[in-house]
């Protein structure tokens, strides 16, 4: 296992979804590759706000790569559509991209990473978010562009027994990961994502980075489609060796 892409709508997506398997990846030597559709200029711009509207985007593409850096992740790379903003009463929207446009901008990702794993938002864009359910078809369709030389995961996958608002019901965990030896570096990642921290902080529980970070992580495999149990494959061989367990569902 060589080259994993990590697909997200949004800078902080990939610390917050699956920022701890990223720094396991990365720390086995796999080369851990972000790709971000927007900047999230549309999003919250801190409390007190850390820059003005028009220079959000600027200062969380900063904040990315200091996560990145956190993580251990090999590139980043950022496509140029555009987070609107959020509405009154928190309403989220997608941002507007041509479909396969966007579908062939991921595909040239995966050339050029050589991405034997994509990883990306799930079906339900975790808890509805619009931008995330595209970004979740568009992998997905790249990934079966590819022919069958790519595996398609999604993160946030439904672990049983732990409550969370983030993780996608559609998608079952195959696999879930106790993060603790990357706890840290997730931590410090989603201290990078400073413009963020006011939202942070309201939708975890804990005062400190160690607290507001998931410790459970878990990826659901959609190619090729699970038949039974558990995947069995590279990257979910890499996740075992490196403790991650099968969830069992009643
Ligand atoms: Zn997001």
């Amino acid at each position: 296992m060589k080259s994993v892409l990590v697909v997200g709508a949004h800078p902080d997506d990939e610390t917050m979804l699956t920022g701890g398997i990223l720094a396991l990846l990365s720390s086995h030597g796999v080369g851990v590759h972000i790709l971000c559709a927007t900047r999230g200029e549309g999003g919250e711009m801190g409390d007190p706000p850390v820059c003005e509207r028009s220079e959000l985007g600027a200062v969380r593409e900063q904040e990315l790569y200091c996560a990145a850096e956190q993580l251990g992740a090999t590139s980043v790379y950022i496509l140029d559509y555009v987070d609107p903003l959020v509405g009154p009463g928190e309403e989220l929207y997608p941002f507007e991209a041509d479909f396969d446009t966007l579908v062939g901008e991921i595909r040239r990702v995966i050339h050029q990473v050589e991405a034997e794993v994509v990883l990306a938002h799930g079906t339900d864009g975790e808890y509805g978010h619009p931008a995330h359910q595209l970004v979740h078809e568009a992998a997905k369709a790249a990934v079966e562009q590819e022919g069958g030389e790519v595996l398609f995961y999604s993160f946030a996958a439904k672990v049983p027994g732990i409550d969370d608002h983030i993780w996608n019901d559609s998608n079952p965990a195959h696999l879930a990961v106790d993060i603790g030896p990357w706890l840290d570096a997730k931590a410090e990642a989603a201290r990078c994502h400073v413009s963020q921290h006011g939202l942070f902080k309201r939708h975890h529980p804990g005062e400190t980075f160690h607290q507001l970070v998931r410790g459970t992580e878990a990826v659901h495999r959609h190619i090729p489609p699970v038949e039974a149990g558990s995947p069995r494959d590279a990257f979910s061989d890499l996740l075992l060796a490196a403790g991650a367990w099968i969830p069992e569902f009643l």
